[in-house]
């Protein structure tokens, strides 16, 4: 048999069902789309399965594909079988309805014996118990004797979810020989020890299920097969198992290296080290398909594999981040199969560390409190960790519960975990009411849900922004009322409104409302239970009454001001997953007149190049118009068209989906424009980040950029006004001045120079003889700190056994500096304390060594008598 890398195998199963006439199909992402039953893709027929219960049309009727898959509920065994991963590819090829058993058997045949050249004696099918059409297949048409043939039950080999498409298997395993067996005389397919590997499932989609628990056979038959790509490599290149196949050899090694351990000597390190393997594939997996780490769903699927890999390279004494390393490795055996992950390299690698640092941080903490916590427990000769020490790990240290089940059960402990989720709820709880004090409860709120069930508003405003209504109910501060009169502050409920009520990021209209007499101006819209629309506002003149028809206007120019910028979130959306990566998910908006808000997931600051690039796709949808089109729409019809809906929003059967041009299609309740070029500019005024991974853009557009415009303008008008200069010479001239003002600073500084040295000069010939040193004092006016210095060096120089003692008065303050030289410090001078005592006469203090001191002072006035001090200090040296 010819040994065989695994892109090979890949390579030659496409190529070999593409030759039966399926349509090849490349891996589907791991997160399922528009799948909400599933967290994570777990086999090849996960992503198709609207093609097998007939929901969507597939594009073929028969399909091979490659497909990532992730299982979670393998990782008890990931490490300890030879078998499992979480990540692995599975190979598949499928019929919607079209061909049947006999050809997926025969094909499955013909591609594992001719194509891959596998002995036949090696293969050992199952079938179900009762499937005797399988059976026959693999006797009559393959030839296998009727005792390699087994027939196992429904737990192997019938496949079913509830109700629904279901039907019996068949299996191929590969008999791996007798030193991976157990033993055992019944030892066959089916056993659980590595001697039969399962590498092929054939499932045979015949039945539905029927909420009475019978199975109808379908018309529509279908075949489903899944394949374990690593499983089929480890046969191929008779290796003991899937961690030593070539391209997750080549991770295991690079783990091997960095942690300078051997593979192959001791069993818990050999875990740890394909535990690592593992995970990493399929981390750099999750995060290339946009998975974030997280504390639920799939980021936390995500961030628990990662945190386990960070804990076994601990555990194998790697000391310091070591993940992303394996990333290259990753990428570099899969890389060409899965070209995502090298367009994604640097974001895999930058979120994993983020990820891996954080953690590093905390681990090591708790780490060693749940070490004490065990120690604890021995003493005690107790097993059981309690749900609150389990639970302050998590809250505290950031462990996930599985992970302390893990290192507990390392010991023969566990936790008790109805205490940790009755802390968790405890937890919630307390989260929620302390929101719900910081809420305003409105009294508003509270007056309406007298009203009965029947007082209800129809929206209008989506193609009108005035609308003739009937007035439902009014309520003031007190409660309900039958009318309201002008100064009166108002709340009042119409049958129907133009009015948009704030939703969906975008802010509550404003207007009035008008009846002979009588007008309420409305400062903002909301919703109210029931489907009421709200309008908030006061009285300005008149009396308006429940059952009043009344003009119910929207002041149209903040309407289009908010649409202006409602449209242009969908397109900045757009433009930031194609600039940023997919990985960009709305994550919280502010659409109101003057600017927008636009929060979304990304892990750093944007480069001035991106947001600039931004900027000019989403000014290129404005200056190409682009219609804006909303449709109303089933929820399942959005979804197949593509339509982003936001994270975590729950959506009705029946959407609005807004379309512009085919640039973007999104589910959107709001007020948009009818085409983009009334946005009229787009400009992104900030960017910046306002949690971990999450970014915030604000943008103006349309009046608000023509505002800033003007204001850009003005002030440059200013500033060419103030450098005597036109606006197209501003720049020059700044730059002229800038130079023209260095160069004036230089020869500033040379004069000052010069200065002092004339000064000094004079200075010397001052010089009084007291008790044998040459004392040189001198008031100075408005000489800074670095002149004295030089003056002071320069007449130093020039002395014998000197003492220099100059004062500067600089207005606020007085500077002393003292100098003397080396001989005059030898017969007994000293700097430091002298100017010391000088400066205490003019209120000041300061010291320094005994050759070079300065002080500084308050007291200009008191300047001679320090100075007459400082005589009268080294009279008495
Ligand atoms: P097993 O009993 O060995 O866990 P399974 O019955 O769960 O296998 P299926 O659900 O039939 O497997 O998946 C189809 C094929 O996918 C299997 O035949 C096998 O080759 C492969 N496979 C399944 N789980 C894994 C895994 N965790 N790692 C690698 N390959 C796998
Ligand atoms: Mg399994």
């Amino acid at each position: 048999m010819e040994k065989m890398s695994l892109n090979e195998i890949r390579r030659r199963f496409l190529e070999f069902f593409e030759s039966k006439g399926h349509y090849v199909e490349s891996s589907y992402p791991l997160v399922p789309q528009n799948d909400k039953s599933l967290l994570l893709i777990n086999a090849g027929m996960a992503p198709l399965k609207n093609y097998f219960t007939g929901a969507e049309k597939p594009p073929e009727v028969r399909m091979a594909t490659c497909q990532k898959c992730i299982r979670t509920g393998d990782i008890e065994n990931v490490g300890y079988t030879s078998r499992h991963g979480t990540f692995f590819e599975m190979l598949g090829n499928f019929s919607f309805g079209d061909y049947f058993k006999e050809e997926s058997i025969k094909w499955g045949w013909e591609f594992l014996t001719e194509n891959l050249g596998m002995s036949v004696e090696e293969l050992w099918p199952s079938v179900y118990f009762e499937d005797d059409e399988a059976f026959a297949i693999w006797r009559d048409v393959i030839g296998v004797p009727e005792e390699k043939i087994t027939r196992l039950g429904k737990e192997d080999n019938f496949w079913e979810i509830g109700v629904g498409p279901c039907g019996p298997c068949s299996e191929i395993y590969v008999d791996r020989g007798e030193k991976f067996g157990c033993g055992h005389e019944d030892c066959k397919p089916g056993c659980e020890c590595d001697r039969y590997v399962e590498i092929w499932n054939h499932v045979f989609t015949q039945f539905e299920r029927t909420e009475q628990g019978e199975y109808v056979p379908l018309a529509q038959k279908n075949i489903d097969t899944g394949m374990g790509l690593e499983r089929v490599a480890c046969v191929m290149q008779d290796v003991d198992s899937i961690f030593e196949v070539d391209t997750i050899r080549s991770i295991l090694d690079k783990v091997v290296e960095i942690s300078g351990k051997a593979y192959g000597e001791t069993r818990a390190t050999d875990i740890s080290i394909r535990i690592i393997t593992d995970h990493m594939r399929a981390c750099s997996f999750l995060i290339c398909d946009g998975v974030m780490p997280h504390n639920e769903g799939r980021g936390y699927v995500l961030r628990r594999l990662l945190r386990r890999a960070a804990r076994h390279g601990k555990m194998l004494g790697i000391e310091g981040a070591f993940l992303t390393d394996l990333v290259d490795e990753v990428i570099k055996v899969s890389g060409e199969a899965y070209p995502e992950l090298v367009k994604r390299h640097d974001y895999i690698k930058k979120i994993l560390l983020i990820e891996e640092e954080r953690f590093q941080q905390t681990i090591d903490q708790g780490l060693s409190i749940l070490k004490d916590y065990i120690a604890e427990l021995e003493e005690k000769g107790e097993k059981h960790l309690s749900g609150e020490h389990a639970f302050k790990l998590y809250d505290t240290f950031g462990f996930p519960l599985d992970l302390t089940k893990e290192i507990l059960d390392e010991k023969g402990m566990d936790v008790d975990e109805d205490a940790f989720k009755r802390e968790m709820e405890e937890q919630r709880d307390r989260a929620r009411s302390a929101r719900n004090n910081g809420e305003e409860v409105g009294w508003e709120d509270d007056a309406f849900s007298a009203l009965s069930d029947d007082v209800t508003s129809e929206f209008v405003g989506y193609d009108r922004v005035a609308e003739a209504a009937e007035v439902l109910a009014i309520a003031e501060e007190t409660g309900l009322v039958q009318e309201a009169t002008a100064g009166e502050k108002v709340r009042v409920i119409l049958n129907r409104s133009p009015f948009y009520p704030e939703g969906g990021g975008q802010l509550g209209d404003q207007g009035d409302l008008t009846v002979d007499g009588a007008t309420m101006t409305v400062t903002d819209t909301k919703k109210g239970s029931n489907g009421t629309i709200i309008h908030v506002g006061e009285m300005k003149e008149g009396t308006l009454k429940v059952g009043d028809r009344v003009m119910a206007s929207v002041n149209n120019d903040r309407r289009l001001d908010i649409a202006r910028n409602h449209t242009a979130t969908h397109l900045l959306h757009k433009a930031l997953k194609m600039v940023l990566g997919d990985h960009v998910e709305q994550a919280g908006s502010l659409v109101g007149p003057d600017r927008m808000r636009f929060d979304f997931s990304h892990f750093q600051a944007l480069t001035t190049e991106e947001v600039g690039l931004v900027e000019a796709i989403v000014n290129d949808k404005i200056f190409m118009p682009h219609e804006v089109k909303t449709a109303l729409m089933d929820i399942d019809k959005a979804r197949e068209m593509g339509a982003t809906a936001l994270f975590g929003e729950k959506y009705g059967s029946e959407v609005r989906v807004v379309r512009v041009g085919e640039f973007s299609i999104e589910l959107c309740g709001g007020t948009h424009l009818q085409n983009t070029s009334e946005i009229g500019l787009f400009k992104i005024a900030s960017e910046a980040g306002v949690a971990a991974g999450v970014r915030r853009i604000e943008v103006i557009t349309g009046r608000k950029v023509y505002a800033y415009l003007k204001e850009l303008d003005e002030k440059l008008v200013r500033v060419a006004d103030e450098l005597k200069s036109t606006l197209s010479d501003v720049a020059e001239k700044a730059g002229q001045l800038t130079s023209d003002l260095k160069k004036l600073q230089k020869e500033n500084e040379s004069l000052k120079a010069k200065a002092a040295s004339q000064n000094s000069a004079g200075l010397i010939d001052k010089a009084l003889e007291v008790n044998g040193f040459k004392l040189i004092t001198e008031k100075l006016v408005g000489v800074d700190a670095n002149t004295m210095r030089t003056m002071g060096d320069q007449i130093k120089d020039k002395l014998e056994k000197g003492v220099v003692v100059l004062a500067s008065d600089l207005g606020e303050k007085v500077i002393f500096l003292v100098m003397a030289t080396d001989d005059a410090v030898k017969e007994g001078a000293h700097a430091g304390k002298l100017v010391g005592e000088v400066a205490k006469i003019a209120k000041g203090g300061g010291g320094g060594r005994p050759n070079m001191a300065q002080a500084g002072a308050k007291d200009a006035s008191k300047i001679e008598d320090a100075l007459k001090k400082a005589v009268e200090i080294v009279g008495n040296y």
